[in-house]
Parts: structure tokens; sequence; C-alpha cells
């Protein structure tokens, strides 16, 4: 299948909101940016056991996730950076203080976290499923990529699933809190899945078996939620 057949066969899931009417809304995004905010976690912290224990969830959103926003939002403070949308900051990130990638790294990954994941069994749908299929080869070649990226990334980072600037799916990882709409990302484009290989997102229940850790994520992918995301990407 290709891109504009996808693009149409997602169309027609959307009856209520029209494929056309989702352009629009998503280049409208950045007119009704309101601000930035500490998002809502969608689940109970013991939502996601036994795959992430309730204790790693609630230090991991409570604690690690708010002291990025927080430690964000402080060093925002009286610049335009409170009015501007995270993807335009990362798109110029190397102009920005080290606490900026990092805290607002941090902000933006984990809110991209704890979407992209729920307690609820799902399946991806064939028309994301073939996208992944014609740009990565197939399903299982995709998740051993994604799987790989995710052990191999040394110390503390993330796993990506991202679009890149021709619309083309590709597979990467980032250290720290980096991501790939950083101007100091190695490989760019959008990110519309990511898995947190920090130690903090694990070893309480895992300890050093990163791997086990790796392998439970495909058990809580919100496929509709990376699904969506993707189909942001299509403008
Ligand atoms: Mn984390």
């Amino acid at each position: 299948m290709n891109r504009r057949k996808f693009i149409a066969a997602v169309g027609t899931f959307a009856v209520a909101t029209p494929f056309v009417g989702a352009i629009s809304s998503c280049a409208s995004e950045t007119k009704v940016f309101q601000g930035h905010f500490f998002p809502e976690l969608g689940y109970s912290y013991d939502a996601l056991e036994p795959y992430i224990d309730a204790m790693t969830m609630e230090i991991h959103y409570s604690r690690h996730h708010k002291a990025y926003f927080d430690n964000f939002l402080k060093a925002a403070e009286g610049t335009d950076m409170l009015t501007t949308p995270m993807p335009e900051i990362f798109s110029r990130m190397s102009s920005y203080p080290e606490s900026v990638r990092n805290n607002g790294g941090g902000y933006y990954n984990h809110s991209l976290f704890w979407e992209i994941m729920t307690p609820e069994k799902n399946e991806i749908s064939p028309a994301f499923k073939s996208a992944i299929e014609q740009d990565l080869g197939s399903f299982d070649e995709f998740k051993k990529l994604f799987g790989s990226a995710a052990r191999s990334q040394f110390g503390s980072g993330w796993a990506w699933l991202s679009v890149d600037s021709n619309g083309k799916l590709f597979v990467s990882s980032t250290p720290n809190q980096d991501n790939p709409l950083m101007d100091v990302a190695e490989k760019k484009g959008t990110p519309v899945l990511g898995l947190d290989v920090w130690e903090h997102a694990y070893y309480l229940k895992y300890q050093n078996l990163r791997g086990d850790y790796v392998d439970n994520f495909w058990n809580l992918v919100n496929w509709n939620a990376v699904e969506e995301r993707f189909k942001k990407t299509r403008v």
C-alpha cells in the first residue's frame, strides 16, 4: 500500500472527524497552543501491572516527570519558551541552555510515554501495520529493530519509532532526555512511539534485566494513540 492509499484508508476510520479535518486541526495546533501543562495519567499507578509495577509508576510520574516539568518551567520563566510549543523549542535546541534540553526533553518525552501505553489489550490496525511493513520490512523486523535500539542504548536514554521529513518511519535511540525532534539528534523526525530505558523506568522490578522490560513493553503499547500521532505527521 502506498502512502496516499494509507491516508485514504485511515481517513475512513474517522467518521466523526474526517481526515481532512484532522489535517487542518493539526496545522492549527500551533495556533491553539495554550501553554505547557503537566498531563494527567490516563490510568491508575497499578494499571500496567504486572509489566510495570505501581511503585515505579508512582515515582516515575509524580516525582521524575513532575520534576522535569517544574524545572523546565523554571528554565523557561520570563522567556518566550512559555508560549512556544515544545517541538518548536526542540528544533532550535542547540541555541538553548542545557537545562532546557534535559528538562524540556524529560517533560515532553514522558508526556508521550504515558499516552502511548494502555492497560487495555489492543491490536495495531491493518493500515498502520502496512505502513510499518512498507518502511521497515515487516512488523517483526520493526520490533526487533526497536528492541535492539532499546537494549543497546548505553546508559540512560530512549528508543523511538519516528517519522522523518519524507514521511518515512524509522527506529532510533537517543541519550538522556534527547528526542528525534531536537536539532542535536543524529536522526531527526517526529516520534510516534517511545520507550524510556532509564533505570528509573524499570529497576525496581527488573533490576539489571532491561531486556525483559523491553520485551514486556509490547503488552502495553496503545496502538490507537501511536497511530493518531502518526496520522498527525501526515500534513
Ligand atoms: Mn523516565
